[in-house]
């Protein structure tokens, strides 16, 4: 059999999503929208269950799969719904939704629910992608709480560049965040941060709405005092472009190995792989892995992206083909059909192979696609 293979370490994404609840200051809703960012949504949704505080996916059918799992903790639509005919979905399975723009307030108001929903209402404080406006917040917000439909409310907003710790568009949109909650008459559950955030923006979490009696019982109900929103950091990866403290904590959750299946004796000079893009500068054995990017590794990775060849720093060298890719086995000396590579994982940081390529941690791990996925820790 193919030796390509992704493992998933559960007890990996059980220790992040502590620090993740324990660094965002409230309770966290795990995001496992994209199939949990190519983890196996099912598999991260049960072995979260027992203490995470919800889900949240990107869609009804993401949701729905959890609930056909057994999943019963809340779930949150990131989207909301879009089309009201979803709604009685929503209303059957119990979950909760996003409303981000002024349609889905009047779908809430038209519908006929058997229990009242708990909407997160959401804010575009300056991402400009989902959200109402400032103007539309505070109508919208005091139209639903009057609504017989609407259990509780949730504030929330998103940022656009909280991976940028040197830019003060973060602060400048929590600032926003808060200047239209202080224009309603009660101070609600907020819900900021993601990953980047939680790591990076302590300064930007919600203060927790408990000056008030009312709003602190009101609190309770709704949920606690703040929640935060982690995706990345619960698979162990870096949201930032360069190292960090509180990065560093995280442990990844997927480790993606294959193995050696050919090694080559090379003379001096000659071309390995497609377009000849590397070429031996000296004789050397050149070690061909099972691996390609129709598994999702990148397609461009650069020659010298790091790959760890029997647990020891290795490189790539030439280009990576569909089921295939190359590496340098000079410093290998016991290299040989067999040996394990890791592509990414506890010795390659996903975040790390990333930048090396020229993408991200979150397309890389998303794209994960074609090999078995091992679980261990479940
Ligand atoms: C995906 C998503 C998150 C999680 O973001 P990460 O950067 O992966 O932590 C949080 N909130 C919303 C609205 C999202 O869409």
């Amino acid at each position: 059999m193919r030796p390509a293979r992704a493992l998933i370490d559960l007890q990996a994404l059980r220790h992040n999503y502590r620090l993740a609840r324990r660094l965002g200051g409230g309770r966290a809703l795990a995001v496992v929208k994209a199939d949990a960012y190519g983890h196996g949504a099912v598999a991260c949704a049960r072995a979260l269950e027992a203490e995470a505080d919800g889900f949240a996916v990107a869609a009804i059918e993401e949701a729905l799969e959890l609930r056909e799992a057994g999943i019963t903790a809340p779930i949150l639509l990131l989207e909301g719904f879009f089309e009201a005919a979803e709604l009685e979905l929503i209303d059957r399975h119990r979950l909760w939704t996003v409303v981000q723009a002024p349609w889905q307030v009047e779908a809430i108001a038209r519908a006929r629910l058997s229990a009242p929903l708990q909407v997160w209402v959401k804010l575009d404080s300056g991402m400009h992608r989902l959200g109402l406006s400032p103007a539309e917040f505070t109508g919208a917000w005091r139209r639903l709480r009057a609504l017989p439909q609407v259990a509780g409310l949730v504030a929330m907003t998103h940022f656009a560049r909280a991976d940028e710790l040197d830019s003060s568009r973060t602060a400048e949109q929590a600032a926003v965040f808060s200047d239209v909650l202080a224009g309603l008459d009660e101070r609600p559950v907020a819900s900021l941060c993601n990953s980047a955030a939680i790591l990076g923006w302590p300064a930007v979490l919600p203060t927790p709405p408990a000056d008030r009696d009312a709003d602190a019982e009101r609190s309770r109900e709704e949920g606690g005092t703040s929640w935060a929103r982690p995706g990345l950091m619960l698979y162990g990866a870096n949201p930032f472009a360069g190292p960090h403290a509180g990065a560093d904590l995280l442990r990844p959750v997927m480790t993606v190995e294959s193995k050696l299946i050919a090694v080559r004796e090379l003379a001096a000079g000659e071309p390995v792989g497609y377009g000849a893009r590397y070429v031996t500068p000296m004789p050397m054995r050149i070690g061909v892995v099972a691996m390609g990017y129709a598994d999702g590794y990148p397609q461009f990775a650069p020659d010298g992206t790091p790959v760890s060849i029997d647990g020891r720093p290795g490189r790539l060298a030439g280009r990576v083909s569909m089921d295939m890719l190359t590496v340098d086995l000079s410093g290998h000396p016991d290299a040989t059909v067999g040996t394990p590579v890791q592509l990414w994982g506890d010795r390659v940081r996903a975040d790390e192979l990333a930048r090396h390529c020229g993408t991200s941690a979150y397309e890389l791990l998303c794209g994960l696609k074609r090999m078995p996925r091992g679980i261990r820790g479940a």
